[in-house]
């Protein structure tokens, strides 16, 4: 039976969901979407939404959940998704899953596995560019041009909230509301299980592994 892919990627900061959800877009031709990005974009362009939520983002802190799921609802309206999506960041709350599981209704949900002490260490090595491009100082840096993204060649940075102390509230929140997401989703039998701690490439063969293991979404893999 033929299913449109509605994948969300869930994970501890650092754990690479970003870079994983941008591999998989190319491979199935359908939209990354990370509530993170969106909500970064509303920041830059001033928006009444963004005005309110510049401070929360910076100070590593989680965006009411009515709000996120508002940009959600609206994204997920868009018509570049009725092939389906990759939607990284979000759910990150049970009161965001809820909604979520009647407007957007995921099949498979791939939990990236990393450890705490490892993303303080990765994502101070993180830089992004404005257009949300994602390098790390050594582990992905840029190949064209040093501190400058090879896409836009706009000047890389590092985000305000990839501090420790940040980074150290985002993960306590992570393991507060996020988890139980999480374990809500393992219950429904969506959930594909992925170490993370390994080199980007290899983390990636290994989502589309066990991706491949689904008999609705193998095909779709194999042949785009
Ligand atoms: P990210 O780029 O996914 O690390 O998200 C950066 C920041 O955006 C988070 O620390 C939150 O402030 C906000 N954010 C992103 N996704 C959500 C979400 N699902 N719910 C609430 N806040 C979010």
């Amino acid at each position: 039976m033929k299913q449109t892919p509605r994948i969300v990627i869930l994970g501890a900061q650092g754990a690479g969901k970003g870079t994983q959800a941008g591999r998989l877009m190319h491979r199935l031709h359908i939209p990354h979407i990370s509530t993170g990005d969106i909500l970064r974009d509303n920041v830059a362009r001033k928006t009444a939404l963004g005005k309110k939520i510049g401070a929360i983002i910076d100070g590593g802190q989680m965006i009411p959940d009515h709000m996120t799921n508002a940009v959600m609802r609206n994204r997920l309206r868009q018509t570049d998704c009725s092939n389906g999506w990759i939607v990284d960041g979000y759910p990150r709350s049970i009161e965001q899953a809820k909604p979520f599981h009647v407007f957007g209704k995921p099949n498979v949900v791939i939990e990236l596995h990393f450890r705490d002490k490892d993303a303080i260490k990765r994502l101070s090595g993180r830089r992004v560019c404005p257009q949300g491009h994602i390098y790390h100082l050594r582990h992905d840096p840029p190949k064209k041009k040093r501190g400058h993204c090879d896409h836009d060649g706009l000047p890389l940075k590092q985000r305000a909230d990839d501090t420790p102390t940040a980074i150290r509230k985002r993960l306590r929140i992570f393991h507060a509301r996020t988890e139980p997401v999480i374990s809500w989703y393992r219950q429904k039998g969506l959930v594909v299980e992925i170490d993370a701690s390994k080199p980007i490439a290899v983390v990636y063969r290994e989502v589309l592994k066990k991706l491949k293991r689904l008999p609705w979404l193998s095909s779709q893999l194999s042949t785009k």
